[in-house]
């Protein structure tokens, strides 16, 4: 299963991704925390990226490319599932293009949808823990202990680019650049299957289980026409 998750700042993909990783074995592929990480090490890529991150703006499309490549290099054949990547055609055609090399195949496009003003009010409750990357959220997620990770007992922290200005730029930058991605998808023949994102975690989950299934069964049967 190669799968892309898709949808604004905020839709789920990362508290999706976490829980189809668990349950399906495969790697998580999240670029935004990669770049997070390579930005708190300090690494010469990370160092380039800050500006951008820190803006919400997109990081250009070869250090992303880059990335992706190296953690791909590591993940079982048919188990990924890419988070926040790609978010731009020219990333989406270079992937093509790196999977084609590596011998990969891109089984779906899910696409979280969910109304800005609730990805807004989410991103403003959103902690993530500065140890393990788990993510609560003050309203709809809290944490058993207010501040405190349960799954390591690390510090909870809001997120600098989660300030409701860069939420609304982050959000532009999404119409603009990353939802052309869903008809360069369908133009592909790609299964792009959209979800309601603003369900409970589990229903939501539930809804993507459920469609790549459907998308498995549909090119079961088109593979023995
Ligand atoms: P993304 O990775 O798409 O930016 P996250 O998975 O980090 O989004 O979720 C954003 C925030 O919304 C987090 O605080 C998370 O706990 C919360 N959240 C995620 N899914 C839901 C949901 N279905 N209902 C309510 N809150 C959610
Ligand atoms: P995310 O964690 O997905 O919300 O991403 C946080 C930030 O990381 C984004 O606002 C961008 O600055 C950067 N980023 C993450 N993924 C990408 C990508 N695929 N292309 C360019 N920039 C990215």
């Amino acid at each position: 299963m190669n799968v892309i998750l898709l949808g604004p700042p905020g839709a789920g993909k990362g508290t999706q991704g976490a829980l189809l990783a668990e349950r399906s074995g495969a790697v998580r592929i999240a670029t935004g925390e990669l770049l997070r990480e390579a930005v708190r090490a300090g690494t010469p890529p990370g160092q380039k990226a800050r500006k951008y991150v820190e803006a919400g703006e997109l990081v250009p499309d070869d250090a992303i490319l880059e990335l992706v490549r190296e953690r791909l290099a590591d993940a079982p054949a048919d188990g990924a599932i890419f988070d926040g990547f790609p978010r731009t055609v020219a990333q989406a055609e270079a992937f093509e293009a790196l999977l084609a090399e590596l011998g990969r195949s891109l089984d779906a496009v899910i696409v979280i949808d969910v109304a800005e003003d609730v990805l807004v009010r989410r991103l403003s409750g959103r902690r993530t823990c500065s140890a393990c990357g788990a993510v609560y959220n003050a309203d709809s997620g809290p944490p058993s202990v207010p501040g405190r990770c349960d799954v390591c007992g690390g510090t909870l922290v809001a997120r600098a680019d989660d300030d409701p200005a860069t939420v609304r730029h982050r959000l532009g930058v999404h119409v603009e650049q990353t939802l052309p991605l869903i008809a360069h998808y369908q133009a592909a023949g790609t299964p792009v299957c959209h979800v309601d994102g603003e369900r409970p975690v589990d229903e939501v989950q539930r809804d993507i289980v459920r469609s790549l299934r459907a998308a498995e069964d549909a090119r079961r049967s088109e593979a023995h026409r």
